[in-house]
């Protein structure tokens, strides 16, 4: 796998862009591990203005204003769900409308970084309303939201109830940042797992395809799926049973798995200001798994897909590797 060739031409016909390939080994479980890059994973994830960063910024913010406070919330009442709901339908419009406006929309950057040649589609029966930016925007808020608010009222009211384990700022400052930093780890664990199960023959056909019509994918296409695939998608908020968490904590989960696929799927490597790298968003890594499917499964943070051998690195080999996999489990369909 890992002497793989390239062949330029050919990555050229087939992608408007690509980072250099092959894909380098970006897991954080790399081993032995290298004090340089898991230094270097720190400055760009947490001490710049990083897709994580602006994530906590805007927990916090929701918190301290949008979302009730806790104490408030110990019955359920139509009010403050209802005010749950509101919050995550202005973050998910103003984040996944937000991206959408600025590189579809206004294009200010054009094609530069964008992965895949080709506009998102119209006038194509495959979606509703013919349209893939109505169709997607139609599962985000419709289910997605939904879903997403569904599970945060009943965690908020576990906390606030103290069924489950909550702590404050100040008397548990340590686990607050360890919280921070692994719950996307644990969510990415999670993802890999949900999307295997995803991807088994008969789960794929009636739920998950509705995902993989975005070969060419947007920033609405992020939290585009159906509704059981919510269900199983974000039920990584679970964990919130049992590690003990602030609110904070759960909200910022809370935009990771709903907005910040948004920020995932916009299409693009990095969102250009005045030609500099200013914001890490998507991975060409995710794309090829929209592209060729039965591969990277996984996000490039963590080792599953390279330790169970559904690793795309990007090569004509990888992709090869990818149609035979794919051919051996759909065989029996
Ligand atoms: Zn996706
Ligand atoms: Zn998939």
């Amino acid at each position: 796998m890992m002497t793989n060739k390239i062949n330029p031409d050919a990555m050229s016909r087939e992608w408007n862009y690509h980072p250099e390939l092959p894909l380098a080994d970006s897991s954080l479980f790399k081993w032995p591990p290298d004090p340089r890059f898991l230094s270097r994973w720190v400055v760009r994830n947490w001490l710049t203005m990083s897709e994580r960063v602006i994530m906590v910024l805007l927990a916090t913010l929701c918190w301290w204003l949008f979302y009730p406070a806790l104490e408030s919330v110990k019955t359920f009442a139509f009010g403050w769900v209802l005010q749950v709901w509101l919050v995550n339908l202005c973050l998910m419009i103003g984040i996944a409308g937000g991206l959408h406006y600025f590189f579809y929309i206004r294009k200010e950057q054009g094609k530069r970084l964008k992965f895949d040649h080709r506009d998102l589609a119209r006038g194509n029966k495959l979606w509703n309303f013919s349209n893939q930016v109505y169709d997607n925007v139609f599962w985000s808020l419709g289910s997605g939201v939904l879903q997403l608010t569904m599970y945060q009222v009943v965690i908020m009211w576990l906390m606030a109830n103290e069924y489950v384990p909550t702590i404050n700022l100040t008397s548990n400052p340590i686990l607050f940042v360890a919280g921070l930093v692994l719950l996307p780890i644990w969510s990415a664990f999670h993802f890999y797992w949900m999307h295997r199960l995803l991807h088994l023959p008969f789960i794929y056909k009636h739920v998950h395809s509705l995902h993989h019509r975005n070969v060419n994918i947007g920033p609405w296409s992020g939290l585009s799926m159906h509704p059981v695939e919510h269900l199983l998608y974000l039920s990584s908020l679970l964990i919130h049973f049992v590690f003990p968490s602030h609110p904070i904590l759960v909200y910022f989960h809370v935009i990771y798995l709903g907005p910040g696929a948004a920020m995932t799927h916009t299409g693009y490597e990095d969102l250009l200001v005045r030609d500099k790298r200013r914001l890490a968003l998507g991975t060409f890594y995710h794309q090829l798994h929209h592209r060729y499917y039965e591969c990277n499964y996984g996000n490039q943070e963590m080792p599953w897909d390279r330790w169970f051998g559904t690793f795309h690195d990007g090569s004509d080999d990888g992709t090869q590797a990818t149609r035979t996999r794919k051919k051996t489990m759909h065989r029996n369909i």
